[in-house]
């Protein structure tokens, strides 16, 4: 039995992490759940996985929860930390956002193994993370499924030596829209992506293409690869989910449905393979692959010069975006004003060495320069 504490349980990867413990009640047990503030579905979830622990971080959503006994409630800021638990096997993170940092650290710190989906804790922390992980002798399992595609090209050792990976990129909702008019379209049209479906945050990310900057972030610091190593390629089948490229010439790929529920499942599941994930036919099927469009996706460049800086930068441009994404969403920014608002951040933060707390800095400072820059141009 795999005891799982889930950070992130009411988002669309954490309730997909929920249907695979349904799937397998006699492999895994939920020991804790973690959310920010829909304590409607939070409190469905804890009748019905009886965990030993549930955190949320808005205190009046928590006065919502009707608690069962045998469960211990947290609430606040520091409640995601609290679901970290001793028990736990594997910590399963789906939190979106910076906000999952503090949770991965605590995890690696209790030595316990992470499945990682939240992409945003490695690019701004992965110099830390990486370190501790390192010291500490624990395994980061990819659930992006770009990188669950490079890991398992590599026969699951992220030590094995390549000569670059490929990073597929399906181009978001906007793949086809004239560029003249992308500045006009609204949040709901963005939220309609092509192949996938995922949560909103990601998908304005996957029309900007933050989304494959910040991935590349992320295969940088979980396959320890210069950034120079890193290809990106338009793939707009979403079939092959990522490659990787051997010295002598041979590309491994790995192909499959676009759905999360492989790689979640794998990284439950690993090193075994456990069947319910969709299949794909590829009879008749066409595959694609292209340069990226710089001219549809400025933002793409902008993450990536905040790697190249390196420092506190990724975080603060990440944390930005996040601003930026939710200002998108509630209708108050154009499309294409998430690229102004980036250029703003990212003219305006200072370097720092990375520290706990120069994260932090960066982190509330980003936002704050999203608002002067939102303020001062209405
Ligand atoms: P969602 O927005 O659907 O879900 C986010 C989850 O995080 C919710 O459960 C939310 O709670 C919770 N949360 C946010 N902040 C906190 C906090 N401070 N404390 C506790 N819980 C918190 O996001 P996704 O599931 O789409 O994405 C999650 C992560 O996985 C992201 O980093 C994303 O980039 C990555 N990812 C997602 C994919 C997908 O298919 N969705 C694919 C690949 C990667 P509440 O519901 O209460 O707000
Ligand atoms: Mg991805």
């Amino acid at each position: 039995m795999k005891n799982i504490a889930l950070l992130g349980s009411t988002g669309s990867i954490g309730r997909q992490v929920l249907d695979c413990v349904r799937r397998y009640p006699d492999r895994y047990r939920i020991v804790s759940l973690a959310a920010a503030s829909n304590s409607e579905l939070l409190n469905l979830q804890i009748n019905e996985f009886k965990p030993n622990l549930a955190a949320i971080r808005d205190k009046e959503a928590a006065e919502k929860l009707v608690i069962p006994k045998g469960v211990t409630l947290f609430s606040g800021e520091d409640a995601l930390e609290k679901a970290v638990v001793e028990e736990a096997d594997i910590v399963f993170v789906a939190v979106v956002g910076f906000a999952g940092l503090k949770g991965v650290l605590k995890a690696i710190e209790l030595g316990k193994t992470v499945a990682l989906a939240n992409k945003e804790a490695l690019v701004a922390g992965g110099e830390i993370v990486t370190r501790l992980a390192k010291e500490k002798g624990v395994e980061i399992l990819p659930v992006d499924s770009e990188h669950s595609a490079l890991w398992q090209s590599m026969s699951f050792d992220k030590a094995a030596k390549f000569k670059r990976l490929i990073i597929t990129a399906s181009g978001g909702a906007f793949r086809n829209v004239p560029l003249e008019q992308l500045s006009g379209l609204k949040a709901a049209e963005a939220l309609k992506h092509p192949n996938w479906n995922m949560g909103k945050k990601i998908t304005v990310d996957c029309a900007t293409m933050v989304n494959k900057g910040l991935e590349v972030i992320e295969a940088k610091w979980l396959f320890d690869c210069p950034l120079e190593k890193i290809r990106v390629l338009y793939h707009p089948e979403s079939i092959v989910h990522s490659m990787v490229e051997y010295d002598d010439g041979a590309i491994m790929a790995q192909m499959g449905f676009p759905s999360m529920e492989l790689p979640i499942s794998l990284a439950l599941s690993y090193p075994e393979r456990l069947c319910g994930a969709p299949t794909i036919d590829l009879a008749g099927k066409i595959l694609h692959f292209d340069e990226l469009d710089k001219r549809r996706y400025p933002c793409f460049d902008l993450v990536l010069e905040s790697a190249k800086a390196g420092g506190v930068y990724p975080c603060a441009l990440s944390s930005a975006n996040e601003e930026a994404v939710k200002l998108y969403l509630e209708d108050r920014i154009k499309f294409t004003d998430i690229y102004s608002a980036l250029s703003f951040v990212c003219d305006g933060i200072e370097g720092e060495k990375v520290t706990v707390e120069s994260l932090s800095r960066a982190d509330s400072s980003a936002r704050a320069l999203v608002k002067k820059w939102y303020e001062t141009r209405i």
